[in-house]
């Protein structure tokens, strides 16, 4: 098989894919330490999805009012529903403004404060005082760009630090040595069509959320979970499938998101009747609850017939009350969003929104140092040797049953610091490159050869979106059995038919219909799981709710879920206890109680 392949071998100590915020702050981390490091990205480095993220970096920097980082990791730790793992959450939040300092340092383009210092504002779920205080000023912002400020600073300073990028080339599987450990990744260059085997001493994923299995999401179109599919394939369970985010303020019919920053700046919503409902669902923090409950508000205010608009689908967003020269200053992007997509003046009249599916809380299960969890039945807590995984595609686990905004892009930045000194460690004891298994490469190869040369008479393109309404009308912001059910059976026909494909251009130069049809398998494979788990979870947790289970159920469910899934398309399940213990005597562990907001 490797003969009728233009092959070309590399040799890096470490080899990162991905080149979002997370793959480029452990790129530019093992750089720094000396490692010989390669970087692997399927679309130029700054148009990675990072480039997207509008708010904020959750840090408690105090710059304009006062804050503690054990604040920030109580309100973590309660936005989680208590599924986040504590030591994790300590390392996040106890890092965080370190990890924004540095930022400043490499050069990223805050906005400023009258004296100079990071701006920052209130997100959802951020409370001074361990819950009891006012919103917390906690978002750290460069206007409403903060991802591309964030993406670009990061990318210039890797470039200095002399990295070797692989541009445009598609990260096809992981690879193994024959005693199973993880030994680098096998990429196909879209460019000249030739194939790289990367052998490596440390490997690590980087490669994004799966917010594509959905019909209507905030992701770009590259937001497939490559990632998680290659450990799925290799054999790794993935973690907490079943909670998805719904961003409650989608732009309605267009799917674009409409930052939180909006509201932290004052916004406001309302239903039919101007009704400013969360007053009801959160009377205390109201709109700056956290997302899972306000996506779930506006579900029930259009569910009982208070939506918005002829077909009452829908609620507003106000910030025409907001002094327009204030809303042009700090939410540029949003005023643009709503003036393109639905040809509306946002500082004079409301902006009609949706929940819309935003962030992946599950993925590939890591401990805090950022190495893979390889679970079984003995030892839940085994690692995955030469694997380490980051940002959207590793389950930290951080976010637990529902993330926090913000709260995502300290995550890339802290864990991906992590991940670089964690490889720093583990490669002193790697003396020489372990021997590739051989049978394993030509699975891989084969596996693209055979679904390149496929001659079946389904198109990649209507596959897709037959999975992407299947999983917005069954795996929705409420969910129950039967429903979940339903859409797996729906999802067994997906995953037949994907058998059936068709691929006409069998060239390997930018064959981007081969590109939809690799992406397209991984998004199937992780709908499965997506669905399978969240009928496993009986329970309503964070962004899990369960019409069927409506109260959470620490009893039974106080835990991770891991899945695996077969080349048969069975799915397998366990579950990993949470960390309910601090990593070290700084931080308070906190135990579980109702959560109210
Ligand atoms: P990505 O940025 O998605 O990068 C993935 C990388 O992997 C890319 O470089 C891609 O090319 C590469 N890759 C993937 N598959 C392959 C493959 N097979 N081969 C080669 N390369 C591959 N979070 C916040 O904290 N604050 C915010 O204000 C905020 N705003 C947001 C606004 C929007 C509109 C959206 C959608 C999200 C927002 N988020 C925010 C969430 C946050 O932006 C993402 O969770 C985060 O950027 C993900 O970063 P990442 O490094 O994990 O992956």
């Amino acid at each position: 098989m490797l003969t009728s392949y233009k092959t070309i071998n590399h040799k890096v100590d470490v080899l990162v894919v991905g080149a979002g915020g997370s793959g480029l702050r452990a790129t530019l981390g093992s750089a720094e330490l000396g490692l010989k490091t390669a970087c692997i990205s399927k679309v130029y480095p700054t148009r990675s999805h990072t480039v997207a993220a509008q708010g904020g970096i959750g840090a408690a920097l105090g710059n304009m009012g006062d804050d503690t980082w054990q604040w920030h990791m109580y309100d973590t730790v309660k936005g989680s529903d208590w599924l986040g793992d504590q030591d994790a959450i300590e390392y996040l939040t106890y890092n965080a403004p370190q990890a924004v300092i540095e930022l400043e340092h490499y050069g990223m383009p805050f906005t400023r404060t009258k004296d100079g210092k990071i701006y920052q504002r209130p997100f959802g779920g951020h409370i001074q005082k361990n819950g009891e205080g006012e919103p917390a000023m906690r978002a750290c912002a460069a206007a409403d760009r903060t991802g591309h400020a964030l993406l670009h600073t990061l990318y210039q300073q890797a470039i200095k630090h002399n990295v070797e990028f692989f541009v445009e080339y598609f990260v096809l599987d992981l690879l193994k040595d024959i005693d199973g450990k993880y030994c680098g990744a096998v990429a196909w260059c879209l460019e000249d069509g030739s194939i790289h085997i990367f052998h490596s001493h440390i490997t690590i994923l980087a490669t994004g959320g799966y917010g594509k299995t959905f019909f209507s999401s905030t992701s770009a179109h590259i937001c497939t979970g490559d990632g998680n599919a290659m450990a799925l394939r290799s054999e790794l369970p993935l973690s907490d499938m079943e909670f998805i985010q719904f961003h409650p303020t989608g732009l309605y019919g267009i799917g674009v998101l409409i930052t939180e920053g909006a509201r932290g700046e004052g916004g406001f919503l309302t239903n039919c009747n101007g009704e400013k409902f969360m007053e009801k669902y959160a009377p205390s923090v109201k709109d700056l609850a956290s997302r899972d409950v306000v996506s779930r508000a506006i579900t029930i205010e259009v569910n009982e017939g208070r939506g918005c608009g002829t077909e009452k689908d829908h609620a507003m967003l106000h910030l025409e009350h907001i002094d327009s020269s204030i809303l042009n200053k700090r939410l540029p992007g949003v005023i643009e969003h709503a003036k393109i997509f639905t040809n509306l003046d946002a500082t004079n009249e409301p902006i009609p929104i949706v929940p819309t599916v935003h962030y992946n809380m599950g993925g590939i299960p890591t401990n805090y140092k950022t190495e893979v969890l390889d679970s079984n039945q003995q030892d839940k807590e085994k690692i995955a040797e030469g694997l380490l995984a980051i940002g959207e595609a590793a389950c930290v686990s951080v976010h637990g049953a529902n993330r926090l905004g913000t709260n995502s892009l300290i995550d890339l930045v802290v864990f991906g610091k992590a991940a670089s000194i964690t490889a720093k460690e583990k490669i002193i004891n790697y003396k020489t490159y372990s021997n590739i298994d051989k049978n394993y490469l030509n699975k891989i190869l084969s596996r693209f050869d055979s679904l390149k040369n496929n001659n079946g008479n389904q198109k990649a393109g209507k596959i897709r979106l037959d999975m992407q309404k299947i999983m917005q009308k069954h795996c929705g912001v409420f969910r129950n059995k039967e429903i979940l059910e339903e859409g797996i059976k729906k999802m067994k026909d997906i995953y037949e038919s994907f058998k059936d494909i068709s691929i006409s251009d069998k060239s390997m130069i930018f064959n981007t219909e081969l590109v939809e049809a690799l992406e397209l398998d991984n998004l199937i494979s992780q709908s499965i799981v997506t669905l399978s788990s969240a009928v496993n979870r009986n329970e309503s947790r964070g962004a899990h709710a369960r019409e069927d289970y409506p109260e959470r159920n620490d009893k039974e469910w106080l835990a991770h879920s891991l899945v695996w899934l077969n080349e048969e398309g069975n799915t397998k399940f366990d579950t990993r206890p949470v960390h309910l213990k601090t990593l070290t005597n700084n931080a308070q562990s906190i135990p579980p109680k109702k959560r109210v907001y």
